[in-house]
């Protein structure tokens, strides 16, 4: 019997709680897609995929329609048949404007030629990686990293064990809990494949225990794999967040600062594996993801949505919002960016839509009573409250010395103060005034690098013109 592990703080929000669960036992349902999506070009951790269409370019679905921009990158396809419209810039849920794809969908639902791959054990484990990157497979638990990338690790470090994901990255969301339930076999399979791809003979797969059905499912269909072992874990958010799955499955401590692969772990999300499965078997590109809408929406579930598909179809597909709606969030409750308009798209990485009513408005916050349940709450064992306090007075530097760089943004020290104080927001703030300060900072030492090689070509220039200066009157006075 596997010991049950488990990792430092995080917290346990009652499902139901706010009506914001979704009710997993329904069936996914498929979206039938939009009359125009909107395909973002950047989807994902790394530099934008290239447009490699124009205006007036007929697609078929799956047909690539952004190049990946470099070897931290992934390539974006259509997601329907008919007319590009326009690349242009387009609002993306961060609330920033960046280039997309619009395609007007003529309904045909023609796809390119997919090329299946009947005997993937006679494939080099390069070539499985060269599939996954065509693909354009990103993790879909929502860090949309590259998963190619992941697959071919750098500076000669060996992989020892795979890690998946099954215990949903948000609370409320079922998104994974359902794919688990209709498609085992072919998320087992995926992962076999990825055990070939990066050579590894063990693989485990940790699910919350509250999904006892899909433990089940997922284990039988685990039962012939050999080095695949399911996990039951005890219900805690954040559960599914990387560091802490890596720790609960193995006691191996991913370090500060740095990756599962220093562990030798590879972690991956079900939804990613299965994403994986279809793109080997099927040759099928990834243009559409499974994302949870939940809350205050008339019709709650699970949809299969093409990547794109604008937010207001999804929630039309819903029944349409409850009239006490106050938040709309893009993503999970703990996690997730409240948004203000629905033209926004469905991205690789959109897990859940979540409607939230009055409790989701902005609590006044009071003064901090130093009771230390943030602390406490912490999985990353931060001091939330002091880092707090620093921000406040843009003590940034202090409040990286300890260790806000850290921060996973899991919302569970916001979750927990009586107080109400919005610590989340201060760790966001502090990263990001030090990840632009650590950007100034490297341009100004690329400019003075850059400065001191071309000072450095000029006195060697002048010196070689010296030389050839003394050299030439050496000679002239050697002839007279
Ligand atoms: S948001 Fe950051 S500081 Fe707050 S509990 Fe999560 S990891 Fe800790
Ligand atoms: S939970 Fe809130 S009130 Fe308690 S120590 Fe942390 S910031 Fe202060």
């Amino acid at each position: 019997m596997f010991e049950k592990k488990l990792f430092p703080g995080g917290i346990h929000p009652r499902e139901g709680e706010n009506g914001k669960a979704v009710n997993g036992l329904n069936p996914i349902r498929t979206l039938d897609p939009p009359p125009r999506v909107i395909i973002p070009l950047q989807m994902h951790i790394g530099a934008p995929a290239k447009a490699v269409v124009a205006p007036g370019d007929h697609v078929l679905i799956g047909q690539k329609i952004g190049e990946a921009g470099g070897f931290v990158s992934a390539s974006v396809h259509a997601s329907v048949s008919g007319t590009v419209h326009a690349v242009q810039d387009a609002l993306l849920p961060n609330g920033t404007m960046a280039p997309a794809v619009i395609i007007d969908n003529d309904y045909r639902e023609s796809w390119v030629d997919l090329h299946p791959t009947d005997h993937p054990e006679n494939l080099s484990a390069q070539e499985l990686q060269q599939i996954v990157r065509e693909a354009g497979i990103v993790g879909l638990g929502g860090a949309t990293f590259p998963t190619a990338v992941k697959l071919s690790p750098s500076g000669g470090k060996k992989i020892e064990k795979i890690v998946l994901n099954g215990a949903e990255c948000e609370p409320f969301l079922t998104a994974d809990h359902r794919l688990m339930l209709e498609k085992a076999a072919d998320i087992i399979d995926g992962v076999r494949l990825m055990m070939l791809a990066l050579d590894v003979d063990e693989a485990l797969i940790g699910i919350e225990e509250n999904k006892q059905d899909a433990i089940e499912i997922m284990g039988a269909a685990a039962r012939e794999a050999d080095g695949v072992k399911v996990v039951g874990l005890p219900v805690r958010y954040p559960q599914g967040g990387e560091k802490q799955l890596v720790y609960a499955l193995t006691r191996r401590q991913v370090p500060n600062g740095g990756l599962p692969l220093d562990v030798g772990v590879v972690v991956c999300n079900v939804g990613t594996v299965y994403a994986i499965d279809q793109a080997i078997r099927k040759g099928r590109p990834l243009i559409e993801r499974i994302t949870t809408v939940g809350g205050l929406v008339n019709n709650p579930g699970n949809f299969l949505v093409r990547i794109g598909t604008p937010i207001d179809h999804l929630i039309d597909a819903c029944g349409g919002l409850q009239s006490h709606v106050r938040q709309f969030i893009y993503g999970g409750p703990m996690m997730g960016m409240a948004i203000a308009r629905f033209d926004i798209p469905v991205t690789k990485g959109c897990s859940g839509l979540v409607a939230l009513g009055e409790e989701a408005m902005e609590p006044k916050e009071s003064p901090c009573i130093k009771c230390g349940a943030c602390r406490e709450a912490c999985p990353m064992k931060l001091f939330p409250s002091r880092i707090d306090a620093f921000c406040r007075h843009d003590r940034f530097e202090d409040a990286e010395k300890i260790g806000v760089m850290n921060c996973i943004e899991c919302g569970c020290c916001s979750f927990v103060c009586p107080a109400k104080r919005s610590l989340t927001q201060s760790m966001r703030t502090a990263k990001n005034a030090i990840q632009r300060k650590r950007r100034r900072v490297a341009t100004r030492k690329a400019q003075e690098e850059a400065a001191q090689k071309a000072r450095e070509a000029a006195a060697q220039q002048a010196a070689e013109a010296r030389n050839i200066g003394t050299e030439a009157a050496a000679g002239k006075e050697a002839q007279g």
